[in-house]
């Protein structure tokens, strides 16, 4: 199998004291060489920095020229919550939008199957003209822009399944039937951010259906996230039938996460990544491309990419040190109900 690896730390963009900065991707290269991993991956390419024209087909012009504004001025914040930009933000988020794209032109041609762009600053609440939780650009986004683009891919779906709903990308294609976007995050409106993503929040328009949001309590866990892919997840994308997956990988869904509590293990994690490379071996040729998102806890963060890498080479291997959540899971059978509901799943 061949796997490609994108690898763009941006260790200029951030903020001492900041959970999402330079510390979370610094040394994970060297780990994943620990592991023996990296000796498999097909190659880790160089990413580019995108060109505005990548960065138009999601945003407005006043988001891309505020990036750049407070970078060029030497940094500071870009909303009113936790949103920052040192001087080289706009460059690196740039180089983390190109970097996907980069490995959008090697899957869609074949030089590999599928790939992992593990990038900073993450990107999924980037929305069309607005900042917040951590991200400047979409990446996920601008890929999937890009492949319709210039691969002339008419549907892709992208998967988000960071612990925060992915409100930037919901936005960006709310109204679009060519991107099927689903979701799975905690929801506890006012309490847990952003605060987005209810179950009936399904698309408006001609984009009506095509996403999906699974909204969860406290403490999901394993086995809960397991019937929600299986029962929901998998038959909604088959019967959009993808041409390309994008995966939004957040590792903040893990139980030892300091962000929040939806109660994942690694092996949990290792599943669902899992029945995500299946689905694209049945759905799509194979073609997946997992970006990456949150993830605060380092080993959670390295052990679940490591995990991820394994699937996406196809080696039946799980590493999980840190093992299952302490509480007892919390039951998804009524959230199944709802969802097969309001989105026809029989
Ligand atoms: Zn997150």
């Amino acid at each position: 199998m061949s796997t490609l690896i994108i690898y763009a730390p941006a260790t200029g963009h951030h903020k001492p004291g900041h959970p999402e900065g330079r510390h979370r991707l610094a040394d994970l290269l060297p780990f994943l060489e620990g592991q023996g991993v990296l000796a498999d991956v097909m190659h880790l390419a160089e990413p580019h920095q995108a060109s505005l024209a990548d960065l138009r087909r999601v945003h407005s012009e006043g988001l891309i020229e505020l990036v750049r504004r407070v970078s060029q001025h030497g940094g500071g914040m870009l909303d009113h919550g936790d949103t920052y930009a040192t001087a080289v933000s706009y460059e690196l988020a740039s180089l983390a939008v190109g970097g996907c794209l980069t490995a959008v032109d090697a899957i869609m041609t074949g030089r590999a199957v599928n790939g992992f762009a593990l990038v900073r600053p993450p990107g999924h609440h980037a929305e069309t003209s607005s900042i917040s939780g951590f991200c400047l650009f979409n990446n996920v986004a601008a890929a999937a822009r890009y492949a319709q683009a210039n691969y002339g891919v008419k549907r892709v779906m992208i998967m988000d399944f960071d612990v925060h709903h992915g409100n930037g990308t919901q936005d960006i294609f709310f109204q679009d039937e060519s991107v099927l976007f689903a979701s799975t995050h905690l929801f506890l409106p006012r309490m847990f951010y952003p605060g987005t993503g209810g179950v009936s929040e399904v698309g408006i328009g001609s984009g009506r259906g095509f996403t999906l949001n699974v909204p969860l309590l406290p403490h999901v866990g394993d086995a809960g996230y397991g019937r929600l892919f299986q029962e929901v997840i998998w038959p909604k994308a088959k019967a959009f039938a993808p041409e390309l997956i994008l995966v939004s990988a957040g590792y903040d869904a893990h139980w030892q996460d300091p962000l929040a509590m939806a109660g994942l293990s690694l092996t949990g994690y290792a599943h669902i990544v899992r029945a995500l490379v299946t689905m694209a071996q049945k759905l799509c040729h194979g073609r997946i491309l997992f970006v990456l998102e949150g993830g605060y806890q380092i080993d959670a963060l390295f052990y679940g990419i490591l995990n991820t890498l394994y699937a996406l080479l196809d080696q039946d291997k799980i590493c999980d040190p840190l093992g299952s959540m302490p509480q007892a899971e919390t039951d998804v059978t009524e959230l199944l109900h709802l969802l097969k509901e309001r989105h026809l799943i029989y």
